[in-house]
């Protein structure tokens, strides 16, 4: 087995700031459920101290201003402290000036709050696609270095599976992007980068992903998932479609000795610490 060392991921969002209950909770109805992110996310913080981990926490706006400690307390723990926009709108529902605007807005909080530049970025739902062309020009001008914000499958609510694979210099502006990993087996890709997958699939299946993208494309896997997915108690909103339902709750329970299984069999490092920004590779870094 090849030693390498992959980026962990964390995106922060509520329960219900999820794409998946957009149509059913709307932003204006967020103050009336129970927020759970900050503990959530503490309990993140734990499993990585636990295993050694450092990474990367792509983290909200709005949940970052609600939570100043936490921010602090991520940058103090040695992990990346990056952004996930102000409050989970698709990039494909703004429009270029209210993307920019999400954008430097989120940024300068994290920033204020932590006093640490803030170079990295993922959109809502891996929304940036051919709709929205201006997106990585606008990102590189707002003093981002790289954006995660592609997934190379086929999925109805996010994913390109014809984007590219491995880490690109984007067509406009001066970044790099870093598509959440995807195996290439029988001639299509197949999801190796976590998210709902990771939770539904068997382990083993997540293993042998990871396994062969750093043996067969001697990469290493950009890996993510939410602090609500290791929260079986978070309460149940109502009125959910059976799909959406199935996605969201199915195996909350076995979401943390998942991790802990993960985070032990495999090396993680921040993705910032992962990518050569002078030349837009993702380079495989020995484990020191
Ligand atoms: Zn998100």
């Amino acid at each position: 087995m090849t030693a390498m060392v992959n980026a962990m991921t964390v995106d922060v969002e509520d329960y219900f700031q999820v794409s998946a209950f957009e149509s059913i909770i709307k932003k204006n109805q967020w103050a009336t459920h129970a927020s759970r992110v900050e503990n959530n996310t503490y309990a993140c913080l734990d499993l990585f101290e636990r295993n050694q981990v450092t990474a990367t926490f792509f983290m909200l706006g709005c949940v970052a201003e609600a939570a100043p400690g936490l921010v602090r307390d991520i940058v103090a723990q040695g992990h990346e402290l990056a952004s996930h926009g102000y409050s989970h709108v698709r990039v494909i529902h703004q429009n270029q000036t209210e993307f920019r605007e999400d954008i430097r807005l989120t940024k300068k909080i994290l920033e204020d709050l932590s006093g640490i530049a803030v170079t990295g970025y993922r959109a809502a739902s891996y929304s940036i696609c051919a709709q929205t062309p201006w997106a990585y020009e606008e990102l590189s001008n707002a003093g981002y270095h790289y954006s995660s914000s592609i997934y190379p499958i086929h999925h109805d609510l996010y994913g390109d599976p014809n984007a590219p694979r491995l880490p690109f210099a984007t067509p406009n502006g001066d970044l790099t992007e870093v598509p959440v990993t995807t195996a290439r087996w029988v001639g299509k890709n197949w999801p190796a980068g976590g998210g709902g997958y990771f939770r539904l699939l068997p382990y083993w299946y997540s293993k042998t992903a990871i396994n062969a993208v750093n043996s067969k494309d001697k990469a290493p896997v950009v890996f993510y998932f939410h602090p609500w997915e290791i929260d079986p108690g978070q309460p149940r909103i109502a009125d959910t479609p059976l799909k959406t339902r199935i996605r969201h709750y199915s195996n909350l329970e076995k979401m943390q000795p998942k991790l802990e299984q993960l985070t032990n069999q495999f090396t993680w490092s921040r993705l910032d610490a992962l990518i050569d920004l002078g030349n837009s590779t993702f380079k495989p870094q020995p484990i020191a």
